[in-house]
């Protein structure tokens, strides 16, 4: 049985909740960095009919998608609503849509022109990402934008590993590292930026080979991408990766690999942003390491991604570290075991 079928068997056992058309998703304000300072962003995730690929065994996006198409009006009116929530002087905008903003079938290309040539109007906007698959971007539509906006884009691709293999029998993400890199030279060609989202700890890896993984695609991505977000897995409802983590076969990552990765991969490659957002952590379906470290090494994670200072993880430690570095040692031999909670 393929992971495809055994995804879209999942898939079909859950619930769609019901949205109003004319809501985003979510909203939500925070802090990233642009030309080395810290910046306020508002991230909008466009309600849409969602990812097309719809196959990953981490994947539970495709659960906030609408019951039918939104119409253009619908659309305009999420982003009316989500730009209302920004306060702040100057912001970036990080648009998702729980697949891809460049993929015609989710936003029309009139509605995606209008946001954009809004957001170029719009003073306080500093520069706009968005979040697509790859095989949306060629350098005709990376032009559209880039011209409707007229000011810095950049094109953010869920990577998730440079390893064809890992992204194929892992994660099942159906495009491979070419295309990728074809992406950003499409991008690159219309003079934006790219950003390759990488993912820490996919199914069927142990904790040493998934760090492995993210500091060579690290190296591999950066020829390609001035930024890399690095996303701890966590375990979201109706995945492939539930079922897993339901039965104990899974573990989401700990947050001392994150911690080695942003070390080893910053100082490996010095010119590239390297960040890190670690959504629940601490909690079991999120990265986590013992319990009584987990805030402050989470607060070092964040403080790193707005600073690029390694310098934050030095007064880090724990008694749990030792622990974690057996795992990273052992947990290759238990044949898909567990070592750990
Ligand atoms: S491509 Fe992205 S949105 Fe689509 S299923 Fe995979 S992770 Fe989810
Ligand atoms: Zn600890």
């Amino acid at each position: 049985m393929s992971l495809t079928t055994v995804v879209r068997d999942i898939r079909s056992r859950q619930k769609i909740k019901f949205n109003p058309p004319d809501r985003p998703t979510a909203v939500w304000t925070g802090k990233d960095i642009l030309d080395g300072k810290p910046i306020a962003t508002l991230t909008v995730i466009f309600q849409t009919t969602g990812c097309r690929w719809n196959n990953c065994t981490m994947c539970g996006y495709v659960y906030d998608s609408s019951r039918s198409a939104p119409s253009h009006d619908d659309l305009i009116k999420q982003f009316e609503h989500a730009l209302s929530r920004c306060r702040d002087e100057e912001f970036v905008v990080k648009i998702f849509t729980s697949g891809s903003f460049l993929d015609d079938g989710e936003i029309p290309t009139a509605t995606r022109i209008e946001m954009l040539s809004r957001l170029g109007a719009d003073a306080r906007v500093k520069k706009v990402i968005a979040e697509t698959r790859p095989e949306y971007v060629t350098q005709e539509k990376v032009s559209e934008c880039t011209e409707a906006l007229g000011k810095r884009f950049e094109v953010a691709v869920g990577l998730e590993t440079s390893n064809d293999m890992i992204r194929k029998d892992c994660i099942n993400k159906g495009f491979t590292f070419a295309d990728f890199v074809s992406a950003s030279e499409f991008a690159e060609k219309e003079n934006s930026t790219v950003k390759a989202y990488l993912l820490l700890k996919p199914p069927f890896i142990s904790e040493g080979d998934a760090v492995k993984d993210i500091l060579q695609s690290i190296n591999d991505a950066a020829k390609y991408a001035g930024t890399i977000s690095v996303n701890l897995c966590n375990v979201q409802k109706g995945t492939l990766m539930d079922e897993m983590f339901e039965r104990g076969d899974y573990r989401p990552p700990w947050l001392w690999s994150a911690v080695e990765i942003l070390k080893l991969g910053k100082e490996a490659n010095p010119g590239t942003v390297i960040m890190s957002d670690p959504v629940a952590a601490g909690s079991k379906r999120g990265p986590h390491n013992c319990g009584k470290c987990d805030t402050d090494v989470a607060e070092a994670i964040r403080v790193f991604s707005l600073t690029q200072d390694t310098g934050v993880f030095q007064g880090l430690s724990c008694e749990c570290m030792e622990l974690w570095k057996k795992v990273v040692e052992l947990e290759g031999f238990t044949f898909g075991s567990v070592m750990v909670k």
